[in-house]
């Protein structure tokens, strides 16, 4: 099972971290499989950063093979969907970024793709419509709404699967809309679609 994530998908994201690009491609990168962590099991803030931040995402669970998949088809690759957390190593980003190098350093560590539970989409309503939010120690943190992302969900899958072939399983991370920000040890973690609460842990 892989994870494939987009970065700078909403324009308000991208403006709080001045990345001011005209995209005309999905920014993609990949997170392992030790990546992966669910069931509100705790997230323990690693030794390598001081500036763990959380960035809030819809998540598609992959349930077909599929390899160059057109647009118009792709929703016929996933039916459920749930609220994630990418967690990033930003001091660590920000270096490999100054250096030109790769961020698979402080986005794949162990334990930074958190899910919630996954939800059928037919309970949700359309994927291009889909309000989300986190709620920090009661506080709410941030919010966005699929509508806002650069590119859809179907565009997203069209276009990975021209370069990776997507399995059953495999989940896809869909960017985050403004208001991203550090966690600290104790932190209580809730992320919502719409009411619906799907992501419930702490931070130890
Ligand atoms: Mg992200």
């Amino acid at each position: 099972m892989k994870i494939i994530a987009v970065g700078m998908n909403y324009a308000t994201h991208n403006k709080e971290m001045h990345h001011s690009l005209e995209l005309s491609e999905p920014t993609i990168f990949m997170k392992s499989d030790s990546s992966l962590l669910k069931d509100g099991k705790p997230f323990f803030i690693p030794d390598f950063s001081s500036e763990i931040h959380y960035e809030t995402e819809i998540v598609i669970k992959i349930n077909r093979l599929g390899k160059n998949i057109a647009e118009r088809f792709a929703h016929r690759y996933y039916d459920e969907v749930t609220v994630g957390i990418d967690f990033t190593a930003r001091d660590l980003q920000n270096r490999l970024r100054k250096e030109g190098l790769p961020w698979e350093l402080s986005k794949a560590f162990d334990h930074s793709a958190v899910t919630g539970s996954f939800v059928p989409l037919t309970e949700i309503g359309k994927i291009s419509e889909i309000p989300f939010h986190l709620m920090i120690n009661g506080n709410k943190v941030q919010e966005g709404n699929t509508s806002q992302m650069i590119f859809s969900v179907d565009k997203i899958i069209a276009y990975v699967s021209r370069f990776f072939t997507l399995k059953i399983g495999d989940l896809i991370y869909t960017g985050t809309p403004a208001g991203v920000g550090p966690v600290r040890i104790g932190d209580h973690l809730q992320g919502f679609i719409g009411e619906r609460k799907l992501l419930d842990f702490h931070v130890r």
